[in-house]
């Protein structure tokens, strides 16, 4: 059996229903809540992030305060000193999750205690102050019950929650700062894939990293993003849609993508993904299906993977198939991996496709919650 991670422990623990969080975050109503007619153009075309909702969460902490004025306020732009300790050296860590609709209309979420103990693991990493489970909580069950009529029901779809927290403090010298704002925002979002999984083109960088040892690559935190940016610019102009990450201490290994964790799929029926070593966000797509896989009997490993050892398995045919997976795309196939000295098509096969079903049936309530995954926010 798989050690389970200190995260996946935590995750693990029992959490109160929704009802006992509700009120946490006061409501002030907006009075200019979006139009039924700007709501129905936005909800007949969902995308990824490029619509919001008509509330967001806000709370802010100070020394002498702790976390307080926590509102659901009307969604819409903040203000910030430009001197705000974020915009010069990127104090912040997030998280992302989903509300999903059931069949039955009521509103639930999946493993939010995962995400509550992982961005305190990140705050804590970069001196910000922790935030309470039942802040946490709280954020979320008052903002989607808010925003409820956002969160949408075509297959696929969801209401994508934003939770992060900055430094807001004005001051440009170097030191944790003193006052830091939490936010939630929503965006109701479509299916990653309307026509069904696409295999993406992946680039192996062996020039940059996104994260070393030491460093953050382990927490969520936009400055591992910035990170990642120029090497996904350079690999899209060169028609690939993402960038595989090495490990930085020996070049020679793979990590994972900018924003997404990397499987392997054996011939043999194995599965196996690097395991974790500090540079690697422990994803909780990646945990979910780590753990389901072990429970079916699947020989399931956390391991150093040489890209090598990766692509030798590709030619040979060792290697069945790969997929990136994370909150927002779930799993998505890995058609073709290349770098200067090598390019590789991945077979795309039925594991992938089976792993991505059984996932996302979990979370519409469609299979069994057999591991006490779902959390429901809101009856129909
Ligand atoms: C968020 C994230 C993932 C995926 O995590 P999930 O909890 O599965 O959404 C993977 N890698 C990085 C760098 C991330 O930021």
């Amino acid at each position: 059996m798989r050690q389970h991670t200190e995260l996946e422990k935590l995750s693990a623990q029992p959490v109160q229903s929704a009802d006992s969080f509700a009120g946490t975050f006061a409501l002030q109503p907006n009075k200019v809540l979006k139009s039924e007619a700007e709501y129905g153009r936005i909800m007949a075309n969902l995308g990824f992030g490029t619509d919001f909702s008509d509330y967001m969460a806000h709370a802010t902490w100070t020394a002498e305060n702790g976390w307080h004025n926590k509102e659901i306020a009307p969604y819409g732009p903040l203000s910030l000193d430009p001197a705000g300790a974020i915009l010069h050296y990127g104090q912040e860590a997030f998280e992302g999750m989903k509300a999903y609709r059931h069949d039955d209309g009521s509103i639930w979420t999946f493993r939010p205690t995962y995400n509550a103990a992982r961005i305190n693991m990140s705050c804590r990493r970069l001196a910000i102050p922790e935030i309470p489970l039942a802040d946490f909580m709280g954020s979320i069950v008052d903002l989607v019950r808010a925003d409820a009529r956002w969160v949408p029901s075509a297959p696929g779809s969801s209401l994508y929650l934003r939770p992060f927290v900055f430094a807001s403090e004005a001051f440009l010298g170097v030191r944790a700062a003193t006052r830091y704002e939490y936010l939630v925002i929503a965006s109701p979002s479509g299916a990653y894939f309307p026509n069904g999984l696409k295999p993406i083109n992946v680039f192996v960088d062996r020039d940059y990293h996104r994260a070393g040892p030491g460093g953050m690559g382990d927490v969520k935190t936009g400055g591992n993003y910035a990170a990642s940016l120029l090497p996904k610019v350079t690999a899209h102009d060169a028609g690939f849609d993402e960038v595989l990450f090495m490990d930085a201490a020996t070049n020679t290994n793979i990590d994972e993508l900018g924003g997404m964790n990397v499987f392997v799929v054996m011939a043999d029926g194995s599965v196996k993904t690097p395991k974790l070593t500090g540079n690697i966000l422990p994803g909780g797509t990646r945990s979910s299906i780590l753990q389901f896989l072990e429970s079916e009997g699947a020989a399931v490993s956390e391991e150093t993977i040489s890209l090598a050892s990766v692509v030798d398995g590709i030619q040979s045919g060792d290697v069945a198939e790969m997929f990136a997976c994370g909150t927002a795309a779930v799993v998505t196939p890995i058609g073709r991996l290349a770098s200067g000295d090598f390019d590789v098509e991945v077979p795309v096969g039925e594991k992938t496709a089976a792993i991505y079903d059984e996932l996302t049936a979990i979370q519409l309530g469609h299979r069994e919650d057999r591991f006490g995954w779902l959390y429901k926010i809101a009856d129909a």
